[in-house]
């Protein structure tokens, strides 16, 4: 049966057109949407919503929407990527670099609640802007330029592949070229254990926390190989106390607790603080943040990050001294 076309019809529900991303949408500007209003539940606030399924380009796979138009508005992602509509980064990404947290509520009442709550507050806003990205608008230049480097620039059209086979990943594909299936072996990136709800909300993402690793890397913040090492160095401060540095840490990284961080010592005459955290997690999940937030800002001067050096191996010394003893 030929998708229904029904373009025409008022739509009920909020959708006459989704919000998609340049990639999800494919090249051709003029593409053919199919429309089913109330066609599925969305995959977050779970309300029927208006589901829209294209043909991206030749070779892709058939795309629709998964979540609705208000939950996208909400984070200002595609309707079927959930990335960034500005960067195309994940969620996570965008908001380790902005210091945002997200609020949302997660049980699925209190969703449908919030969900309504911001539509009204965005149809009530004659500009438009969306309901969580007022704060985008104040976020430091820093952390848009950075968040601009790690952006994707150009569409990505692989993305809109078919799938891979799965009778090929066991070894019995019998279509051969017939399969509208990908053959191939899957990379191993951490994408396949991707879950929709942790993209949308920023959470456990593993794609998200490879991006950020990447750039800090590329930043020359690569962690310590001794594990043991939780002390991130703040350079280039301006004459500031400890309240200073937990304050801005606080609400640069708002994901941490004050309990995480187990000390801070500023050391005026050389304008830096050591920050020493409860585990290596937390030090790197900050580390990362304020790499891509382009540093920590203290009573407004932007400093600089580093790692801290490991403990000399006191470990190492004792266990040379008991070999020379054995050997002596
Ligand atoms: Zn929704
Ligand atoms: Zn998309
Ligand atoms: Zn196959």
């Amino acid at each position: 049966m030929p998708p229904k076309r029904d373009l025409n019809k008022v739509g009920t529900e909020q959708s006459d057109f989704p919000i998609l991303c340049e990639t999800c949408l494919g090249e051709n500007p003029y593409v053919r949407m199919s429309k089913q209003e109330y066609g599925k539940e969305c995959k977050i606030c779970v309300r029927p919503f208006t589901v829209f399924r294209w043909n991206p380009g030749s070779g892709a796979r058939f795309k629709k929407t998964e979540i609705c138009t208000t939950c996208a508005k909400i984070k200002n992602v595609c309707q079927t990527c959930l990335l960034d509509l500005e960067y195309g980064l994940p969620t996570q990404v965008r908001d380790a670099a902005l210091g945002r947290i997200n609020t949302a509520p997660t049980s699925d009442i209190n969703k449908q609640f919030y969900t309504q709550v911001m539509e009204q507050q965005m149809a009530n806003t004659s500009s438009g802007m969306m309901a969580d990205t007022h704060d985008a608008q104040l976020a430091s230049s820093a952390a848009k330029e950075m968040l601009k480097e790690m952006a994707r620039k150009d569409p990505h059209y692989k993305r809109n592949r078919p799938h891979i086979c799965s009778f090929f990943l066991k070894g019995d594909c019998k279509r051969g070229n017939e399969c509208p299936f990908r053959h191939e072996i899957p990379a191993e990136n951490g994408l396949e254990k991707q879950n929709l709800q942790d993209r949308y909300y920023g959470r456990n993402d593993p794609v998200a926390k490879k991006i950020l690793r990447d750039n800090a890397e590329s930043k020359g913040l690569t962690p310590p190989e001794d594990k043991s090492v939780t002390t991130l160095i703040f350079l280039t401060l301006p004459v500031c106390g400890e309240p200073d540095v937990r304050s801005s840490l606080m609400s640069a990284c708002p994901f941490i607790q004050a309990k995480q961080i187990k000390t801070i010592t500023t050391v005026a005459a050389s304008h830096c603080a050591f920050v020493i955290f409860q585990d290596r997690a937390t030090a790197e999940r900050v580390a990362d943040s304020l790499t891509a937030q382009g540093g920590i800002e203290v009573l407004g001067k932007r400093g600089k990050v580093v790692w801290g050096r490991p403990r000399p191996a006191k470990k190492a010394i004792t266990a040379s001294a008991t070999a020379t003893a054995v050997s002596a």
